[in-house]
């Protein structure tokens, strides 16, 4: 396959030329005025850009949730990744507590099999683990272990077991990821919210302050720092968890961060809305004047990756509450929280290049580059050079696309961003030189996606 003419967009910067895709599915060719090859496909792609299919390090296309669960599976989630220019996700698999991780991790690779994109996986652990669950983990390919800080009943772990995983997955040549909020402190907050029947869905907000996500996120670098290893902190949302980060890096602590297009885009007036119920996500939306702050610290490099950490609901079942209480939820915390966005992250982030906010360059990079490198898959994924998957989008800069939930494909009935028009979308995608999307259309076949093992991350 040809795609010819388009502007490349990468970590090689920005230049018109052409891309050709051997039948091997990778990159065999790039430069000026390629000519095709007899029988080959060409794309124009004139006026456009291309760069390297996104890559979502943080989806959940299955997770049960009490009486519930997300509504999208490894095959609705992968062809609306695919339609929206993400080529490659990275889900979270769990083992809960008691529950067998290898055993947890071939379950949910099972679940993925009908993946139209390429699947990559983090593992969490909810309790501590031995060092050979470890060894084994990354020997299947998967060098990353998410932990929990929130979540006292059925996730969080304490700081021995972060320090002792920290301390493993450097030695394997993996990553702590974390989910920074001071749980303790919230499950006080949140019984007396209760207590003085404060039970309303604004309550989700008032629960979890900034503040609290700025201590976690302080608390867990300074844990990564006495074990001189890396950690990832997911779905930063505030200034202080910005700020903590940030005196982390200076530090010289091998700190990054992720944020995700929710608190970029909505703020929390949203939970005082009439279907505020369908806008909790955790950590949850904050004043606007935080997203201000995340822009910024993603143009200057002191967060690393958007991804979207989707996790979407059917309208019924978020007021259902996680009881699947036929008269609806009692009190906010019986109310799922997650939001869909797998579909619409590049477009959400191009929508800020449109604004100002970042260059083309960032978004590339934010979007595809960084999340490949930071968790192995790079050069193979989030790059156009000659060798590399030929997981290609084409990016029509014109194309309009409506944000409501009719007109996407995530398996839900609410869109968060009901009423915005994108401008700006996919053309073309391709998984490894195969059209998975085109114009705006699934064109892929269920199960071709892939389970990409990661290699341990070598560090200097
Ligand atoms: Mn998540």
């Amino acid at each position: 396959m040809l795609v010819t003419g388009g502007t490349l967009i990468d970590v090689d910067g920005e230049r018109v030329a052409d891309v050709r895709i051997g039948t091997d599915g990778r990159i065999a060719e790039v430069g000026p005025t390629l000519a095709p090859l007899p029988g080959e496909e060409v794309h124009d792609a004139t006026g456009r850009f291309v760069i390297p299919g996104g890559v979502d390090a943080h989806t959940h296309l299955h997770l049960p949730l009490g009486a519930i669960g997300a509504s999208d599976d490894f095959h609705t989630g992968t062809v609306a990744a695919a339609i929206g220019g993400t080529t490659t996700v990275i889900e979270y698999v769990t083992a809960e507590r008691g529950s067998d991780p290898v055993q947890r991790l071939e379950d949910w690779k099972r679940r993925a099999e009908p993946a139209s994109v390429d699947v990559a996986m983090h593992m969490t652990f909810t309790e501590a683990v031995a060092e050979g669950v470890v060894a084994e983990c990354v020997e299947r390919g998967v060098t990353t272990f998410k932990l929990y800080m929130a979540y006292p009943e059925t996730l969080q772990v304490d700081d021995d077991v972060i320090l002792d995983i920290l301390t493993m997955a450097k030695r394997r040549g993996g990553m702590v990821t974390i989910h920074a909020e001071n749980g303790g402190a919230i499950t006080a907050l949140r019984r007396q919210a209760l207590a003085a029947g404060r039970t309303g869905v604004f309550e989700h907000s008032r629960t979890r302050p900034a503040l609290l996500e700025g201590e976690a996120v302080a608390r867990a670098t300074a844990l990564a720092e006495v074990a001189e290893a890396p950690i990832y902190v997911v779905h930063m949302s505030s200034a202080p968890a910005l700020q903590a980060l940030r005196a982390a890096q200076e530090r010289g602590v091998a700190a990054y961060g992720e944020t995700c297009p929710q608190y970029l885009f909505l703020d929390v007036d949203r939970l005082a809305d009439p279907d505020g119920e369908n806008f909790v996500c955790t950590p949850p939306l904050r004043d606007p004047w935080h997203s201000e702050e995340l822009w910024e610290g993603m143009a200057r490099g002191w967060l690393h990756t958007v991804a979207t950490d989707h996790c979407p609901f059917w309208v019924a079942d978020r007021h259902a509450g996680m009881q699947a209480r036929p008269d609806g939820w009692r009190d906010f915390t019986e109310i799922p929280g997650g939001l869909p966005g797998i579909e619409t992250r590049l477009a959400l982030i191009w929508d800020g290049v449109q604004r100002g906010k970042l260059s083309r360059s960032d978004w590339v990079r934010l979007c595809s580059e960084a999340p490949a490198r930071l968790f192995g898959l790079w050069p193979q994924k989030g790059s156009l050079r000659v060798g590399a998957d030929g997981d290609v989008v084409v990016w029509d800069p014109q194309r309009s696309q409506s944000l409501d939930a009719d007109a996407l494909h995530m398996a839900t009935d609410h869109s968060p961003y009901e009423g915005m028009t994108a401008t700006g979308w996919p053309s073309l995608v391709t998984v490894r030189g195969r059209v998975v999307a085109e114009d705006g259309r699934y064109v892929g076949e269920p199960g071709y996606g892939r389970f990409v093992e990661r290699a341990p991350i070598v560090r200097d």
